[in-house]
């Protein structure tokens, strides 16, 4: 498939954050897309398909576009499409850059592995790590779709007619569109219209506490000031659970995400409120700053996280509707990669339909639009899922072949910090971040370019055949 074709030539390549600047011609066929859900994943689509020159009505099932109060990790492959879209300050002033990511032991804080992150990102993969709050983050994305979308909250899509393209709403409301798009999450109903019949996602057996925590209480304790001051990602791993901690807000906020087994937490909404003695109790006898850090968590959210094995088809038969983000492809957070990919799959799909010059191609063009993001999800779901593994090895001698692994990565990074040459290959590092090909493959992706490319490449060609025949390969 060419997305697969291409990936050697990426590997070579830091692409610039700026622009080609091809795709920011309007389509000269505008069409009406609906799209279900009004998270990360559709509003970033309802600003790259109106940007085209599309219609975009976004229904939203609720009464208002916010998110919880948790941090998220704004990768390169996500900050280069944002800078693009012209939130580089934004991003720069609501986030911290986070200067390496270290791991530690659980029980005594010592670390594992360290891998320099900072303007290394920049220099090496061509766009900023950033670490930001989950609703700064959203409301950017909202500012930029504003103007390209019409907004239905309280408006939940209780039923679709994929043949008519038309949504019901549970006020019994209808309406039509040339193309639906499911951006509905991970418990989405139009990922059921499109596979044919009920689809539940499936328990990980993993749960997430969530806190944040103010910085002025950190500073209060000269143990914790560090964390704030030398802002970093904090990895605490241990048997069957781990902890990821960074300051997000420009050091203003502390974010915790605290990765347990799930004790049958009921519901599987992202706001439950979850039990602080609870919390402390998963993580008691862990390293002293980690017991501090709890000690001053006023409350939590339990977030049960779900999974789902990749999908055959992202597109219905009838070639009206089409899945992305969590609703196609959702992933554990363990490489913080699902919101990114939501962003990337809109990416993709504005590109691509910047380019219609007839109803004809609307299918085609969804299926192309699969081909090219279904190897990079399929893979980015399989990494997440390996991290679980590595996180949370038993103590035992895998655990200790894992450490091994995480300090020579750790003690090359030390060495080349020194101005030392690298004696270490990087590649199949324990630590993921430390793996120089893996990041490659995964930071220095440009969706937007990705698409043109194929679109340049044979996309072209085949869309001024597609009257006659409508077989599509990639
Ligand atoms: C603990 C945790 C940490 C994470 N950290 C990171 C990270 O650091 N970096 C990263 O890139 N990703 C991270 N992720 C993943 C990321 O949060 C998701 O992949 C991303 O939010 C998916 O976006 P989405 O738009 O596809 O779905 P969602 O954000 O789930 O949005 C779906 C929307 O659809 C609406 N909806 C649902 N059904 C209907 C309906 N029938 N009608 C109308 N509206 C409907 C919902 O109300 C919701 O607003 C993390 C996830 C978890 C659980």
């Amino acid at each position: 498939m060419a997305a697969a074709l291409l990936q050697p030539e990426l590997q070579r390549e830091v692409p610039p954050v700026l622009p080609p600047a091809r795709h920011l011609r309007p389509t000269l066929l505008p069409l009406h897309f609906a799209v279900v859900g009004c998270g990360l994943g559709g509003l970033a689509v309802a600003h790259c398909l109106g940007r085209a020159g599309h219609t975009v009505t976004v229904f939203e099932s609720a009464s208002r576009i916010g998110d919880v109060g948790a941090g998220i990790q704004v990768s390169p492959n996500l900050s280069r499409l944002l800078i693009r879209w012209g939130l580089g300050e934004d991003l720069r002033k609501a986030s911290v850059k986070p200067q390496s990511i270290t791991f530690r032991r659980y029980k005594t804080g010592h670390r594992l592995g360290w891998t320099r992150w900072g303007e290394t990102m920049d220099r090496e993969y061509g766009a900023p790590y950033y670490h930001v709050h989950r609703a700064d983050l959203l409301d950017m994305l909202f500012k930029l779709a504003s103007p390209y979308m019409t907004l239905f909250l309280n408006s939940r899509v209780v039923s679709l007619d994929p043949d008519l393209g038309q949504v019901t709403l549970e006020s019994g409301q209808k309406f039509h569109a040339d193309v639906i798009l499911g951006a509905d999450g991970v418990k989405s109903m139009i990922r059921e219209v499109v596979v044919g019949g009920p689809d539940k996602p499936i328990r990980t057996g993993d749960a997430a506490y969530r806190a944040i925590i103010p910085a002025s209480e950190m500073y209060k304790d000269p143990d914790l000031k560090s964390l704030i001051d030398h802002p970093e990602m904090t990895g605490w791993i241990g048997p069957g659970r781990h902890i990821m901690a960074y300051p997000i807000r420009g050091g203003q906020e502390y974010n915790i995400v605290m990765l347990h087994p799930d004790r049958g937490t009921r519901g599987e909404s992202y706001d439950l409120p979850g039990s602080v003695d609870q919390m402390r109790a998963d993580f008691a006898g862990w390293e002293p700053r980690v017991e501090k850090l709890l000690g001053l968590v006023s409350h939590t959210l339990i977030w049960p996280l779900l999974d789902r094995d990749p999908l055959d088809s992202w597109v219905h038969p009838s070639g009206h509707v089409a899945l992305l983000g969590d609703a196609c492809h959702p992933m554990l957070p363990y490489r913080a990669q699902g919101a990114a990919m939501a962003i990337e799959d809109a990416a993709v799909l504005g590109v691509l339909f910047s380019h219609i010059t007839s109803r004809r191609q609307i299918q085609p063009l969804l299926q192309a639009y699969q081909a090219l993001r279904y190897p990079r999800t399929t893979d980015t779901q399989l990494a997440a899922r390996l991290n679980q593994k590595i996180f949370h090895l038993p103590d035992g001698p895998e655990q200790e072949a894992r450490d091994i692994s995480m300090r020579k990565g750790m003690e090359d990074m030390l060495r080349e910090a020194r101005g030392e040459p690298s004696r270490e290959d990087s590649s199949g590092n324990a630590n993921v971040w430390a793996d120089r090909a893996k990041n490659r493959v995964q930071f220095c992706y440009d969706a937007e370019v990705e698409a043109e490319r194929w679109w340049r490449g044979s996309g072209d060609r085949w869309a001024a055949g597609v009257g006659e025949t409508l077989a599509f390969k990639l």
